[in-house]
């Protein structure tokens, strides 16, 4: 069992259920449409999604599960706005991406999506709090000083905050990195594979924050993962296989993952 830092998490912040969002009040919050994309060209030209569609319902938290090699980053990558299909689109937040400059694709990056990476992807000059302010800093805003407090309380990093990623453990470094994409209060947060690189004990105290980030915020998340156990904290589980959407389960135990991803894999 998980204990610090979520028990008290209940009660730290006073953070109104439609806070992470704007006031679009229904509807999916991404969408793909017939998503493609293809790396090189010719003879060495690798097809690593072919025609992906689907939509993220807001305030759920949604896993993408699938073997090495099946799409899962590239999907991520281009739903966040990080990559462009080869065909299809995608829309967010009721934008559709391909339309965008490039200015107004940052603009869109910084209001609508908060990334979190497999290693953390930290400043090492910047303290623990610099690191978390960083996409308001960049934008020239400050937060809330009671919404801030109260975001360091969730993540566990209250008497952390001056200290630079060094001196700080992995689970300590990825709470850091999930607070900064909580910060700008993001439509959505796509995290890509957030316990890659952590021990055990500590990728459940991450999972559990993840989940309460979705729960007491209704922050629409979307995470990667190769962990059955990471997606069964998830309210839908969908499996990408050769670059499709091959199975799509709603929350579901960690041996009901398992044997999914054994029916995918042929084991
Ligand atoms: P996953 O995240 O499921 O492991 P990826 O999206 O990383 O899958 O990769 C899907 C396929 O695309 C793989 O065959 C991979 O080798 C290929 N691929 C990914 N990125 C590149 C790239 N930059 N150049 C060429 N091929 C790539």
């Amino acid at each position: 069992m998980v204990s610090e830092p979520g028990e008290d998490m209940s009660e730290s912040i006073a953070m109104p259920a439609a806070g992470a969002v704007e006031a679009e009040p229904t509807g999916p919050v991404v969408e793909a449409h017939e998503l493609t994309r293809r790396y090189g060209e010719g003879d060495t030209a690798v097809d690593a999604l072919r025609g992906v569609s689907l939509e993220v319902a807001r305030g759920k938290l949604t896993a993408v599960m699938g073997p090495s090699g099946s799409g899962k980053s590239t999907l991520m990558h281009i739903l966040a706005a990080l990559d462009t299909p080869t065909s299809g689109y995608v829309v967010l937040a009721g934008t559709r991406l391909g339309d965008l400059s490039d200015t107004e694709i940052t603009k869109l990056r910084r209001k609508h999506i908060g990334f979190v990476f497999q290693f953390f992807n930290l400043l090492p000059m910047l303290t623990a709090e610099e690191n978390i302010l960083l996409p308001l800093t960049i934008a020239g805003e400050k937060p809330e000083k009671e919404w801030f407090e109260g975001l360091l309380k969730t993540v566990g990093l209250t008497d952390r905050r001056s200290h630079r990623p060094a001196e700080l453990s992995g689970g300590q470094q990825q709470r850091v990195a999930i607070a900064r994409a909580l910060v700008s209060q993001p439509t959505v947060v796509f995290a890509d594979e957030p316990t890659g690189n952590l021990d055990s004990k500590t990728s459940g105290e991450i999972l559990e924050l993840m989940r309460h980030s979705v729960d007491s915020y209704g922050q629409t998340t979307m995470m990667v993962t190769h962990d059955p156990r990471a997606a069964a904290i998830a309210d839908r589980i969908l499996f990408l296989a050769d670059g499709l959407i091959v199975r799509d389960l709603p929350r579901s135990e960690p041996s009901a993952v398992i044997a999914a991803m054994d029916e995918l894999t042929g084991d």
